[in-house]
């Protein structure tokens, strides 16, 4: 008896032992990095950068002992870490959250180890394992269906890849996100409201007979608040967001994007209404017919994506969103009527905009007195959403770093410099003559902007080094937003950033590399005047060229003869050498404000428009002189 007990034990051990090798080793070959996983201990600050980086995929604290474990990168990238939670940052949540890091707690646990975690979650299958049949089973629970057991660690994001679609369900309220969380976007807001009220009620819709459109495709630049409007909708109509983004599916082996998507509507389905939110579609849905080498793992998941798109019935009220910067890129098949049919411009805000969105991101912090936020977003031309929100964070740093307790106004000023610029850079020491040169070539371009009529306004310069790599620069303030340019206006833009390299020139008799990013930007604008805007004498309303990548910054690709393309290079360079000339002869005509003003410059290393206006308009003999007015040529 007692010995029968002992052999079954002893077999039972055996079997334990055996199981649980094989089940190692199963688990090793399908997740290798889990057994390579070192978990790397790191400090607190350096957590938050990461955090604050966007390179933080999850977050598990375990409570009580203030251990944080999180993880980086996605799929075979997965590297994790483990920190020590700072006690009473209070701030920490909101930090995840804006990040939208998976983050959860758990209750201490006994066991730390990595290994340990596999002896728990595997021993009890592994002494089950008989005649293969469990095993077997096993092996399809993973390659397939979900199964919770087998989720590792925690969600720690290693386990649960190879299944489950991995879209992360949040419920809608959960996102917390409404239409107000959103400044600057109303045209956008609008299209979507039609969207939220077809999730609230979807029946409305059904008994009239009306459809919906299946799907809507946010377009836009990066940082424009694309996949912030999805949520928002989401939020708004107090339904499920279910979101994944289309990098997530090319990284995966053969065949799984497509089981991904097929799961993921699934889902959709059974939690009807909902938002179904695919980013940066572009990486799935690419033209198929580019290039010789076809990708045949996102051809058949761009397929399955079209073919559930057509087959949901959409009076149970999913709608897809799907979210790109490269709309010129899609498949003609994802445009199609019934598909993402409807598209929505997130374009970047406007003079109005960029100060809504800096007011909305300033109630998060706390501020002094009042603010001047329509100078600053005077002063943001060209920001998006994602780079304001980024400046009065940093401003926010910037004071904590003064010791303060509140933002003042210059801290927002400093940071708009930060996020244009870097930081400034105390490492570089420029030579007596490196910052003489620097001083001059600033003043060259002010000068240059604030002679020629109808140029909006200097309102800095600086010569402090910054951490990109700019040795100096001068902001200009746009008075109001224009929406038409002329000839005239490019063509004074051009004389503008020639005026860096002319003032070297004039003073020096030298060429420095200084002025590399300027003779980039004139190039390119001359470039465009003759390709695009059809404002070349030569060329007249001829178009040359063809816009790639319009959100994306990217130029334009020539679409004309050899020997067209030829006279283009021509015309380009005399506009550019016009721009030259210009320059030139408005700084010798002021050349006495440019001595004084650049060596102002060099002692204060700080300007601005004011200092800089008083001192060209200041009349102590050397009134700046205007030059006659020029005609187009
Ligand atoms: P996109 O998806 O277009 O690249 P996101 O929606 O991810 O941009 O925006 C990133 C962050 O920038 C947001 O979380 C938000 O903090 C900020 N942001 C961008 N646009 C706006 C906006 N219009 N209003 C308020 N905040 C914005
Ligand atoms: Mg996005
Ligand atoms: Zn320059």
């Amino acid at each position: 008896m007692e010995m029968n007990d002992n052999k079954r034990r002893q077999s039972l051990i055996v079997y334990a032992i055996i199981g649980f090798a094989l089940a190692v080793a199963i688990r090793t070959m399908l997740y290798p990095n889990i057994m390579s996983a070192q978990i790397k201990d790191v400090s607190y600050s350096t957590f938050l950068s990461m955090v604050d980086d966007g390179k933080v995929g999850q977050v598990e604290l375990t409570t009580g002992e203030n251990q944080i474990k999180f993880t980086t990168g996605k799929g075979s990238e997965t590297k994790v870490y483990k920190t020590t939670q700072f006690p009473n940052d209070a701030t920490l949540v909101e930090r995840l959250e804006k990040k939208g890091v998976d983050f959860s707690a758990k209750i201490p646990d006994t066991s730390g180890e990595l290994w340990l975690y596999l002896l728990i979650n595997l021993m009890p299958l592994a002494i089950f394992i008989g005649g293969g049949y469990l095993l077997n089973r096993r092996l399809q629970k993973q390659m397939g269906e979900d199964n919770p057991s087998m989720s590792f660690g925690g969600g720690f994001g290693l386990g649960g890849g190879l299944g489950r679609s991995g879209a992360k369900e949040v419920k809608g309220e959960e996102t917390g996100v409404t239409f107000r969380d959103v400044a600057g976007q109303d045209e956008a807001k609008e299209s979507l409201v039609e969207i939220v009220g077809f999730l609230k009620d979807p029946d409305r819709y059904a008994e009239i007979g009306a459809k919906l459109p299946h799907g809507a495709l946010l377009v836009g630049p990066p940082g424009t608040g694309k996949t912030l409007l999805a949520k928002a909708v989401a939020g708004e109509a107090g339904v499920p967001f279910f979101s994944i983004s289309g990098s997530e599916f090319v990284e995966m082996f053969v065949g799984r994007g497509a089981a991904k998507v097929r799961d993921l509507f699934k889902q959709a389905n059974e939690k009807a209404p909902c938002i179904v939110f695919i980013d940066e579609i572009d990486a799935v849905g690419k033209k198929r017919d580019m290039g010789l080498s076809t990708n045949d793992e996102r051809e058949q998941t761009l397929n399955q994506l079209l073919s559930e798109m057509d087959g949901f019935d959409n009076h149970k009220g999913i709608v897809v969103l799907a979210a790109t910067n490269r709309p010129d890129s899609l498949d003609q098949a994802l445009l199609r009527p019934g598909r993402f049919d409807r598209r929505i411009p997130v374009e970047l805000p406007d003079l109005a905009g960029r100060e809504a969105i800096l007011k909305l991101h300033a109630n998060d912090v706390r501020m002094e007195g009042a603010i001047d936020f329509g100078a600053v977003a005077r002063q943001t031309p060209g920001a998006s959403g994602a780079d304001l929100a980024n400046m009065i964070n940093e401003a926010a740093l910037r004071a904590v770093r003064m010791g303060r307790t509140r933002v003042t106004q210059t801290d927002i000023l400093e940071s708009v410099d930060v996020v244009i610029a870097g930081e400034k850079k105390k490492s570089t020491v420029l030579s007596q003559h490196e910052r003489e040169v620097v001083s001059y070539h600033e003043t060259g371009h002010a000068i240059v902007a604030a002679v020629q009529d109808g140029k909006s306004p200097v309102s800095k310069i600086t010569i402090v080094p910054r951490t990109s790599g700019t040795l100096g620069f001068t902001m200009q303030t746009e008075s109001e937003e224009r929406y038409l340019t002329t000839r005239e206006e490019y063509k004074q833009e051009i004389a503008v950033l020639c005026g860096g390299r002319a003032a070297e020139e004039l003073i020096f008799g030298q060429m420095t590399s200084g002025a590399a990013n300027d003779i980039e930007r004139a190039t390119k604008i001359a470039r465009a005047m003759v390709t695009q805007l059809g404002m070349s004498d030569r060329f007249g309303m001829m178009s040359l060229g063809e816009t790639q990548n319009r959100y994306l910054g990217g130029g334009s690709v020539l679409s004309c003869s050899e020997g067209t393309a030829q006279q283009v290079d021509a015309e380009v360079q005399a506009l550019v050498e016009e721009g030259r000339q210009t320059a030139l002869r408005t700084l010798r005509e002021n050349r006495f404000k440019l001595h004084e003003i650049a060596h102002y410059l060099q002692k204060k290393e700080t300007i601005t428009g004011e200092e800089f206006m008083h001192m060209l308009t200041s009349d102590d003999g050397f009134a700046p002189q205007l030059p006659e007015v020029e005609q187009g040529r």
